[in-house]
């Protein structure tokens, strides 16, 4: 569709992204940005409060985004921003140890038990990268199995995706990674613990780590079959790897625990970003004592970083997580459980093919009417369908992920008006999905 089918496209954010994309590859720092999913003009924001967004138009939007995850208490929550004003004016980054990141780890370890120490990094893809690295160097061995439609970030060897056929060797699926890189990575098909069994069959005493979504969220919601994570965890401890949980996106969101809150599963390495940055380049990855204490300075396997536990970060961090206390969780699972209920209700109502999946307050929106379960699973969706229904909903001033394969994110500050907002804008969404044509 070009951008004249939507005719309450935004002229400033259209002036911007042209202006971008003369200075910046696709026009945005990170590609789900550029709306290529859903077509049209990616929308600007010059601010946000709440649960609200405003763009260079001056358009305001219920934001079911919420910068991918982070935002759990909305923008601008003012704890959070007299914690970063108060740290700014102490300096912005020391390239020292710090008491900040120390507060940051203890409330971590605190909350999340099978994580016995934490090692602070900028990014999520940075936790994923080094928490592989720390395995690989802990077991002596090269093989990391990984899932498709699993998302761990822009590392390498994580990027790899491949059919679903059993142990296969996965192609770069990206230019610029390499066959080596690629090889290996031994992509498997989600929920199949058959499939896990057959590759350390396959593998004996080559597979460093497993490493999962601890609830999948970068396919949509397809949460763990029960099982599934105890399987992985009782398979690597049987083979000598180590079992990854990446929590990056359900960490301190899922739960306050994250998804360990809530199922309970014990992995040896974790990785955590978004929810405990407060909004901020902030993520870690940490775990078993005895497997930290294999990296640098402690041991041999090095990783760095310049700006790791920036003193602002953290302190944003910090402010984030000790107002998320049961309440709060309360409050953002109750307002999950509303929006799904009115989502269901419309689609119903236009009688539109949809199965809403669920994991603790993030869910999200599949336009088939059977379970998905997996990568395949999700992209037998009728993807159409989600484009009509974003764009209705958009120009009703509600914002979604602009594209079917991702989490919708609520926080504490989605109150009743913005609740009512998306009710009412939701008949007429549902009324476009059910007349879209592919
Ligand atoms: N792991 C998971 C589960 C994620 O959802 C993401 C990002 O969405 C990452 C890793 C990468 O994090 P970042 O974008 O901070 O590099």
């Amino acid at each position: 569709m070009s951008e004249l089918a939507y005719p309450y496209e935004a002229p400033a954010s259209q002036a911007l992204f042209d202006r971008a994309a003369a200075v910046t590859p696709g026009g945005v720092n990170s590609p789900v940005r550029a709306f290529r999913a859903v077509g049209g003009t990616p929308r600007f924001m010059v601010s946000g409060t709440g649960p609200y967004l405003t763009d260079a138009d001056g358009r305001e939007y219920v934001d079911l985004v919420c910068s991918w995850g982070p935002m759990i208490l909305g923008h601008a929550h003012p704890e959070v921003i007299a914690a970063v004003q108060e740290a700014v004016a102490r300096g912005t980054s020391f390239g020292t140890p710090a008491e900040g990141e120390v507060a940051l780890a203890e409330a971590m370890v605190e909350r999340v038990a099978p994580l016995e120490e934490v090692r602070l990094v900028s990014s999520g893809t940075e936790a994923t990268m080094s928490a592989i690295r720390l395995a690989r160097g802990f077991t002596r061995r090269t093989k990391v199995i990984k899932f498709a439609g699993c998302y761990h970030g822009h590392v390498d060897s994580l990027l790899a995706a491949a059919g679903s056929g059993v142990a296969t060797f996965a192609l770069p699926d990206t230019p610029g990674v390499t066959g080596a890189q690629a090889s290996d990575t031994i992509v498997l098909p989600y929920n199949d613990l058959e499939a896990v069994h057959a590759a350390f069959a396959a593998h004996p005493g080559e597979i460093a780590c497993v490493i999962t979504e601890a609830s999948p969220g970068n396919m949509g919601v397809v949460p763990p079959l029960p099982g599934f994570n105890q399987g992985l965890k009782d398979a690597c401890a049987a083979n000598g790897a180590l079992f990854v949980s990446d929590e990056v996106m359900t960490g301190f969101r899922t739960s306050r625990a994250g998804w360990y809150g809530v199922e309970g599963v014990v992995p040896d390495l974790m990785t955590f970003g978004k929810v405990m940055g407060g909004g901020f380049p902030a993520a870690a990855f940490g775990g078993r004592a005895d497997v930290m204490a294999h990296l640098a300075p402690a041991g041999p396997v090095y990783q760095a970083g310049t700006l790791s536990g920036n003193p602002v970060a953290t302190a944003a961090g910090l402010a984030q997580l000790r107002l998320l206390d049961d309440a709060a969780y309360d409050t953002v699972n109750a307002v999950s459980e509303r929006i799904r209920s009115l989502v269901t209700e419309a689609l119903a109502k236009e009688g539109v093919a949809h199965t809403v999946q669920t994991a603790s307050n993030m869910f999200s929106v599949f336009f088939t009417d059977r379970p998905v379960r997996d990568y395949e699973d999700a992209k037998a969706q009728e993807s159409f369908r989600y484009t009509a229904f974003f764009h209705s909903l958009l120009s009703s001033g509600v914002y979604l992920p602009p594209s079917s394969f991702e989490s919708w994110f609520v926080s504490t500050a989605h109150d009743e008006r913005a609740v009512q907002r998306i009710a009412d804008a939701l008949p007429a969404a549902a009324r476009a999905a059910a007349e879209a044509t592919a």
